[in-house]
């Protein structure tokens, strides 16, 4: 006897659940969403339209049967539409070509139309923009990427311009520095782009730390497979944040201290160059520590860089090396959105006080003295590095300690000095 699901469930269901139609990431593409329906489910639609018509549309989501039919049918539905009637494709019209679902599960089909049309009224305000993921179109004629060097090959220059239309869908970069490693630069970068995506931004993290590429280990990623798709890899995406480290790619943590100078590089402009990024209102670079070559490249690659914030622990010889960094960051053009004092003091973890263990003070001493904000002192909590080892962004999990409100508290500054977009919209 036929269950009461096989008896619902259509044939058109099955065969788009099992094989769904249009199923991975586009990487050419002008109109992107991504919804997470009430039930819990996500799902992601990318659309690239040409001359008003959707010429491709894709999607994927982490829910099951159902959630993979709606999408999968929604992308036949809309392929070949003029953008604004596929932004207007409904809940019912992807339940009759699908031939009903069952009640329970009639939801999918209301996020996989919610999704599409978001991505086609994306795609509808980037093209009216003029703003397409596609550098050789671009309307900004002023943009360097336009213009061939001179004696500059044309492999070179193509991949300049792919780099570049990479960047121009990032509104803010900002990188976090140090002038050496142990003083808690990933730490701070982690809970930095965390702060980001609580306040409702896109943010991406990118972990070019070639020395200790640790941001794996501090989000629960170390196991996490990066994927490929035509040739772009894809950021592994983690409660809204996007993540690609030099760590997800080494067997062994070590691997890439012995990497030879030219390989670095490399590694650090396919980075930024070959990855599917998307549009963001963030990117957070965990830059590698010093001022040699491999920051100098970061800086070089990323273009503009919107700011950098240094962090420095408070004994003296940190002192050396943040003035160091700081006048690096004046040499490549970089602003610097100031100087954050990790491990300044024990936070107490029954009550909260904060006592100096070492003398405190050098890194806002230093800020002053050299002209650039001090944005605040953050104490060694043993619940940092309680989370950091578990794999959870300290500034979540603990959102109500003291600590994560110093840590919120510097994030508002940077607001406050322009660094961050002020609004999450993307556009
Ligand atoms: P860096 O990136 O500068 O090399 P990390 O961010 O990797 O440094 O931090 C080194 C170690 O110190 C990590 O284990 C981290 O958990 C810990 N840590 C960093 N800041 C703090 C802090 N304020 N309180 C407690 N532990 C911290």
């Amino acid at each position: 006897m036929e269950s009461p699901e096989q008896q619902v469930v259509s044939p058109a269901v099955i065969d788009h659940a099992q094989s769904p139609r249009n199923n991975g990431p586009l990487t050419t593409f002008n109109g992107h969403a991504r919804i997470t329906g009430p039930c819990g489910d996500t799902m992601e639609f990318w659309a690239l339209a040409r001359e008003g018509v959707v010429s491709q549309v894709s999607f994927i989501t982490d829910g099951c049967g159902p959630s993979l039919a709606s999408g999968s049918i929604a992308t036949c539905l809309a392929q070949g539409m003029r953008l604004k009637q596929a932004a207007a494709i409904k809940q019912k019209d992807i339940l009759a070509a699908l031939g009903g679902l069952p009640a329970e599960v009639e939801h999918c089909a209301l996020l996989a139309a919610n999704t599409l049309n978001a991505a086609c009224e994306d795609a509808v305000r980037r093209t009216a923009s003029g703003r397409t993921s596609d550098c050789g179109s671009c309307s900004d004629t002023s943009c360097a990427a336009r213009q061939r060097l001179a004696a500059e090959s044309e492999e070179a220059f193509a991949e300049r311009q792919q780099l570049s239309a990479k960047l121009c869908r990032i509104r803010k970069k900002i990188l976090v520095l140090s002038g050496k490693g142990g003083v808690g630069k990933s730490t701070v970068a982690v809970n930095l782009a965390a702060a980001f995506v609580l306040a409702g931004r896109k943010v991406g993290l990118l972990d070019v730390d070639i020395h200790g590429p640790s941001i794996p280990t501090m989000l629960g990623l170390e196991a996490v497979p990066v994927q490929e798709v035509a040739g772009e890899l894809l950021p592994v995406e983690m409660g809204g944040l996007k993540v690609l480290s030099l760590g997800f790619f080494l067997r062994n943590p070590d691997d890439a201290v012995i990497w030879r100078g030219p390989m670095k590089m490399k590694a650090i402009q396919q980075f930024l160059k070959d990855v599917a990024w998307g549009d963001l209102d963030v990117l957070v670079v965990d830059s590698p520590p010093g001022t040699g070559d491999e920051p100098l490249s970061v800086c070089q690659l990323l273009g503009k860089v919107d700011g950098a914030v240094v962090v420095t622990t408070p004994q003296k010889v940190a002192a050396v090396d943040v003035r160091k960094s700081i006048s690096f960051c004046r040499q490549v053009g970089v602003p610097v959105l100031g100087v954050v004092e990790n491990m300044s003091g024990f936070a107490c973890p029954r009550c909260g006080e904060v006592t100096a263990v070492f003398r405190s003070g050098g890194g806002r001493r230093i800020a002053e003295d050299m002209g650039v904000p001090f944005l605040g002192s953050i104490p060694i909590d043993p619940k940092i590095a309680e989370a950091c080892d578990e794999g959870r962004a300290y500034i979540t999990s603990y959102a109500d300690s003291p600590t994560a409100v110093i840590m919120r508290d510097i994030v508002a500054r940077l607001s406050v000095a322009g660094a961050t977009p002020t609004s999450g919209t993307g556009t």
